[in-house]
């Protein structure tokens, strides 16, 4: 039967209701998705070898004799490693799961079965061994296949080796007049070389054995054509979007009422450069008619709040409104507090606004927001809620940004006429990440640090150092500073053996009764946080020991160490960000982060390059590849797009080309209207709805 790309698989040779289901079932259900069913890896029967000649990155694939299978209790938690030892005449490896790929995996090896091991050489603990290597039978047949051979992921217990069968007969049953043309604009093939898609298909699944090299990092034409598309489809998607949002009527704001003069002159320090420059940028959007879309990125302590005042003093000069939402009230607070500070002597009236604010106060202040007697609302998410109204709301800044979803922005927006929009994120974020999950963001980066802020010292160490880190916590105390000492969790968790703050807090009590320790977590009440964050500020409290809620932006000069237990719970974005709680005052400081008993050399390895750097943005890039983009971004937002074969840390360059790419055809056609583009639309259209071309129409 001629095939066609969206011939349902189940008519397949071979295939038939029932597997086509459990294709199905795994998302794959035409003949284009089968063939977007895209190789994992490679295996080079040619580099086959023996176990003694392993080395260190090798890609390898060889015959081996299983000797045992153990899985092994992981510390105390219910999880469980997997070891399965295989050995040949020359000698023996370890192939280590940390989870179990499929129901019945491991009871396929029993002790002598001859199997195949494909995976890459990793080094532990100066020993080399795989992690979840391809481990799998022996086909009879073996000796005489190809040299190069795909390997797919099994699909419940569906092997490589029919998987790949089926994509054969794929190819070899659609004729040519059914391949669809190109997407692609031609012109954007030519310019990128880039193979058509058919032969970037036929080339992944069918593979040239001379170019293994290649395939094995998958750095062949096919792959680049591939992922080139992959991002460009995304890219065209923020492209348009951003191409919208400059057609969008805002209000243009022009400074002039001497206001923005007379805070930088009552200020107790001068900009940073950097402030300066992300200002000049923000300024130049606001004149503009077209609302902003500004993303600011700075490290922890780079002044990012003054210069969101700043933005709010320039709409205030225009009779129009702010909003400032922040990730806690204890943010939402310390923000408040400032704005009063700085802002109420230019006659600037802010309001806060959080989950606490008392119902009559609330009612008062939302009477007040709608005559427009409120100049800057400061609040939490409680801002986005419904009887929150504005008189003429011209900029919304979000704080924090990666807390917050990316409907919650747009809720905040939708309370003026295409507002100015502006998010600070003290996380760095790395390029790709920039490129991608913000792509349709301008950004403005304070990379300078206010003068005088000496460098955070940090020193990475086992639980069993923690007497020494707590006796030089309390010399600094002595010297009448304060301290943080965090904890990840809040209770103890029966899953997880962790020592909570609650308990560690009693600890700390008996152990030095003379000092005063106040205790700071999560599920503690608004005002009991408040009281406990007001005493530390004042220096009423010493030592202050918290959950993650301290995480963002609160700032207490005089508090120059932080001891962080568990640090291999966090990633090194977050113990960044966390450090930078410390270093915010004229005194030398210093965070220990402690790794817990059952740490891997790897997560100390790690968590050292924390001590080698306080460049975040080094640390972001650094977290990206460690851990990869899902991890990174956090569970709670990711933001993510879906990538089949792209990947964020290894395709920087195809990103940028792509992204180019996409940027330049809006540039030429602004509509999308050349007959060349209207594949571009249709695309558009079918992946991200008619609303994906709604700004550009
Ligand atoms: P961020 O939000 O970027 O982490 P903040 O805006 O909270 O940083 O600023 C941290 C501290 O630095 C605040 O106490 C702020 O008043 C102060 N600060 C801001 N800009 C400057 C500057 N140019 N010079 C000195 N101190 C500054
Ligand atoms: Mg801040």
């Amino acid at each position: 039967m001629a095939l066609r790309l969206d011939t349902s698989l189940q008519y397949i040779k071979g295939v038939g209701p029932k597997l086509g289901a459990l294709f199905l079932r795994h998302g794959i259900r035409t003949v284009s998705d089968m063939l977007e069913f895209y190789p994992r890896a490679y295996e080079d029967q040619r580099a086959a070898r023996n176990i003694a000649s392993l080395k260190l990155g090798d890609i390898v694939s060889f015959k081996a004799q299983v000797v045992s299978v153990q899985a092994i209790k992981m510390g105390r938690s219910q999880r469980k490693m997997y070891d399965v030892i295989v050995r040949d005449q020359s000698g023996q490896i370890r192939c280590k799961f940390f989870r179990v790929p499929y129901k019945g995996y491991f009871e396929r090896f029993t002790p002598y079965k001859e199997v195949r091991v494909v995976g890459k050489v990793i080094e532990y603990r100066g020993k080399i061994e795989f992690h979840h290597p391809d481990i799998r039978d022996i086909d009879p047949g073996e000796e005489n296949q190809d040299a190069l051979i795909p390997l797919y992921t099994e699909i419940e217990g569906l092997g490589t080796a029919k998987i790949h069968r089926f994509i054969k007969t794929c190819f070899e049953n659609i004729p040519d007049e059914n391949w669809p043309s190109e997407k692609l604009p031609a012109a954007i093939v030519q310019k990128y070389g880039l193979v058509s898609r058919r032969k970037a298909l036929e080339l992944l699944h069918l593979p040239n054995p001379e170019n293994a090299n290649e395939y094995l990092v998958y750095k062949t034409k096919a792959h680049r054509r591939i992922i080139f598309e992959e991002f460009f489809w995304l890219e065209l998607y923020l492209a348009a979007k951003k191409t919208g949002f400059t057609k969008e009527k805002g209000v243009a704001l022009l400074a002039g009422g001497g206001k923005l003069e007379e805070l930088l002159r009552g200020l107790p320090f001068a900009l940073t450069g950097a402030q300066k420059k992300a200002f000049a940028q923000i300024r130049a959007d606001l004149e503009k008619d077209s609302p902003m879309h500004r993303m600011v990125q700075g490290d922890v302590g780079s002044g990012k709040t003054m210069v969101c005042f700043m933005a709010a003093v320039l709409v205030f000069e225009n009779n129009m409104q702010s909003a400032l939402m922040a990730p806690t009230e204890i943010l939402a607070e310390q923000h408040y507090n400032n704005a009063e500070k700085l802002l109420s002597p230019l006659g600037l009236r802010s309001g806060l606004l959080t989950g606490k604010t008392r119902a009559t106060e609330r009612n008062k202040l939302l009477a007040s927001l709608a005559a427009g007697e409120i100049d800057l609302l400061i609040g939490t998410h409680a801002l986005i809620e419904d009887e929150v109204k504005f008189r003429s709301l011209a900029l919304v800044v979000v704080d924090e940004q990666h807390r917050f979803g990316v409907e919650q922005r747009g809720q905040l927006k939708s309370k003026g006429h295409s507002p100015h929009f502006l998010v600070m994120t003290a996380t760095p974020i790395p390029r790709t990440l920039a490129m991608t999950v913000y792509g349709d963001l301008d950004v403005s980066i304070i990379d300078e640090m206010p003068p005088g802020r000496s460098p955070i010292q940090t020193r990475v160490i086992f639980e069993s150092k923690k007497p020494a880190a707590l006796a030089f916590m309390l010399e600094q105390i002595e010297k009448g500073r304060q301290a943080y000492i965090v904890y990840p969790l809040v209770e103890e968790s029966e899953k997880i053996d962790l020592k909570d703050a609650v308990s560690e807090f009693q600890n700390l009590e008996k152990q030095f009764p003379k000092t005063r320790i106040g205790l700071l977590h999560g599920k503690m009440k608004p005002l009991e946080k408040e009281q406990v964050m007001a005493q530390f500020r004042e220096g009423d409290l010493q030592i202050l020991v918290s959950t993650t809620v301290i995480e963002v932006g609160v700032d207490v000069p005089n508090a120059n160490i932080m001891i962080i237990e568990h640090a291999e719970r966090f990633g090194l974005s977050q113990l960044h960000q966390l450090r930078g709680r410390v270093g915010r005052g004229e005194h030398k400081s210093f965070c220990i982060m402690i790794l817990g008993y059952a740490v891997s050399e790897e997560a100390k390895e790690r968590t050292q390059f924390l001590e080698k750097t306080n460049d975040g943005f080094k640390i972001a890039e650094f977290d990206l590849e460690m851990r990869g983009p899902g991890e990174f971004m956090g569970t709670r937002q990711s933001g993510l797009p879906g990538f089949k074969m792209a990947n964020l840390v290894r395709d920087l360059s195809v990103l940028q080309e792509a992204r180019e790419a996409a940027f330049e055809v809006l540039r030429k056609d602004s509509q999308l209207r050349f007959p060349d583009h209207q594949l571009l639309r249709e695309e558009l259209t079918r992946t991200h709805g008619p609303a994906a071309l709604a700004g550009i129409a």
